[in-house]
């Protein structure tokens, strides 16, 4: 701006410079013609008087010095030149200062010469015989003029230039200072120049709208950061060539991601190949889903591209872990085939001795061992039927069973009374002790509890061996102990014996009557009850399973 301002202030006074000279020039330059054809005049009028007077005499021994003097006859024959031989002189009388003298006494003409460098005046007399007196004096046009006065005029031409640039260089730094040090921050508080006042109101404006704007996405960002930052799954938001925008707590801390990734590109927080697809699959606008292992889990990564219009601008990457959604479904399968199997044998042993027993190939005496077969097999399907039943009720979180105090040692001397034909057929000494503890509940399940538990300790226990049950409060808790004197569970089973079908001798379990769910459904009822299970077991000298109940 200051360049433009120089530029134009200095053009300007060069300008006006250029044009004073030339008008001034021009001004001069018709003055002196005024004053060389007034003096011309006067000298004319006086050499004519003095012509008349002495007639030719006159011009002996003259000196005209710049003046040429020409006496011309009333033909327009020259009689006498100052300059040149009237001999070879042609007639003059076509001449318009002489055809002028000789009609109205006096004439005046002006002439330039072939090169134009020089102008000749004219002024011509009447003579009282009739002749034409004419003088004439040649005078510097414009042009040479100027010439003439190159030498000066270009020192002045410097002289301007020079003062016109060191002006135009101050005048122009004078007016951008202002405009420099304008306070942008606060526009209205400037007082430099009236004109920009309606500039600085819409920078004003302007600057609060963008404020205003800043504020809201500020605000929305805060929200974004706030709801993504306590999210489990991760969130990566990537630009166009999957450059990450943004990158929430959890998936930063997934993909080990330290300092600030912000900008860098994804592959260099993740280069596996299932990244690398779901990046082209955003490029070409489509939703992309894959599965990666990362620190010993299992994740779900599902690609989301964001587009304005026609173009990808982006896109969301989701990172979900799937892990126990996996296990789960791996679990399902696995009790899925499990029923089938559990299921099959029975059945199989239903009809085959059905089969026999159709065929008419069972001896009568043999009969009734294989009904009594047929009805203890049935037996089993139904109590397997049921525990499944009991498990998938369980699975669904106990839905529809209320919840309600429970004296956990009414209820287990209860079950103790209900198990006490099967403990009594198997020699075992059953007994229960402790006092009444109210818990929140529901009661069917803690039933559920209370009977597997003693039911397993019946049935893997010895002949004459016990089972004592107590129930008794500890703090804020109610804890419901089942010891045994049975067979025990070897420590490597420990772990293991609440999983679904899991049986240390299973054998000795179908033997019993057992279906492998009865640990499985304590674990679970537990669970709903916020209950904690320990077990202490020694093989050989009995089983102690304990649950620890929160009162509240
Ligand atoms: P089951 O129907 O076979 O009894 P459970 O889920 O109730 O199924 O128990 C799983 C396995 O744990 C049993 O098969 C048995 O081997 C073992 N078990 C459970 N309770 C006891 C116990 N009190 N003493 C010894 N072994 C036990």
């Amino acid at each position: 701006m200051t360049k433009r301002i120089f530029r134009s202030i200095f053009l300007v006074a060069m300008a006006v410079f250029a044009a004073s000279v030339l008008l001034f020039s021009i001004m001069l330059y018709n003055y002196f013609s005024d004053v060389r054809q007034e003096q011309l005049r006067v000298q004319t009028e006086l050499a004519a008087k003095a012509v008349a007077a002495e007639g030719v005499a006159y011009f002996d021994d003259l000196d005209a010095r710049e003046y040429r003097i020409t006496l011309i006859a009333p033909d327009g024959k020259v009689i006498f030149d100052s300059r040149s031989d009237t001999g070879e002189m042609e007639n003059h009388l076509e001449r318009e200062e002489i055809r002028e003298a000789l009609e109205n006494a006096f004439g005046e003409s002006s002439r330039y010469s072939v090169t134009l460098m020089e102008r000749a005046l004219y002024c011509a007399e009447k003579l009282p015989d009739g002749s034409v007196l004419r003088m004439s004096v040649s005078q510097n046009t414009l042009l040479t003029l100027l010439f003439g006065m190159s030498q000066p005029l270009a020192a002045i031409i410097l002289i301007a230039v020079a003062l016109s640039m060191f002006l135009a260089y101050r005048l122009s730094k004078q007016i951008v200072k202002p405009l420099n040090s304008l306070n942008l921050d606060d526009p209205l508080s400037n007082e430099q120049y009236d004109e920009l006042a309606p500039l600085l109101h819409r920078i004003d404006s302007q600057q609060r709208q963008i404020k205003k704007q800043a504020d809201e996405l500020r605000k929305r960002q805060e929200e974004f950061a706030a709801v993504t930052e306590n999210m489990a799954e991760g969130i990566v938001v990537l630009g166009t060539s999957g450059e990450i925008l943004s990158i929430n707590p959890a998936a930063a801390r997934l993909f080990d991601a330290s300092g600030d990734v912000v900008g860098q590109h994804m592959l260099t927080l993740n280069r596996s190949p299932e990244v690398s697809d779901l990046l082209s699959a955003m490029e070409k606008g489509s939703h992309a889903e894959k599965f990666l292992d990362l620190k010993g889990r299992k994740f779900q990564l599902d690609i989301s591209p964001v587009s304005d219009g026609e173009k990808v601008s982006g896109g969301v990457l989701l990172i979900l872990d799937v892990t126990e959604k996996e296990r789960a479904e791996q679990l399902r399968r696995e009790f899925t085939a499990n029923v089938s199997h559990e299921l099959k044998t029975p059945l199989q042993t239903i009809s085959g001795a059905a089969e026999l027993l159709k065929n008419g190939l069972v001896k009568e005496p043999d009969k009734q061992k294989f009904y009594a077969r047929i009805h203890g097999e049935s037996q089993r399907m139904i109590s397997l039927v049921e525990d499944i039943i009991r498990l998938s009720h369980l699975d669904e979180g106990a839905k529809g069973m209320p919840r309600e105090r429970v004296d956990l040692f009414k209820l287990a001397k209860e079950t103790v009374k209900q198990l006490q034909p099967e403990a009594e057929a198997a020699k075992i000494a059953l007994e229960v002790s402790g006092e009444a503890t109210e818990i929140d509940g529901i009661p069917q399940l803690l039933n559920s509890i209370i009977y597997n538990l003693i039911d397993n300790s019946i049935k893997y226990n010895h002949e004459g061996g016990q089972v004592a049950v107590s129930v008794k409060n500890a703090d804020n808790r109610a804890i419901l102990a089942v010891e045994d004197t049975g067979i025990g569970i070897p420590k490597e089973h420990q772990e293991r014996i609440f999983e679904r079908f899991y049986r240390v001798d299973k054998s000795r379990s179908k033997a019993l009557g057992g279906t492998g769910l009865g640990l499985s459904i304590v674990k679970h009822a537990a669970m709903i009850h916020g209950a904690r299970i320990e077990v202490e077991s020694e093989v050989g000298k009995g089983t102690r399973v304990e649950v620890d109940f929160p009162k509240e």
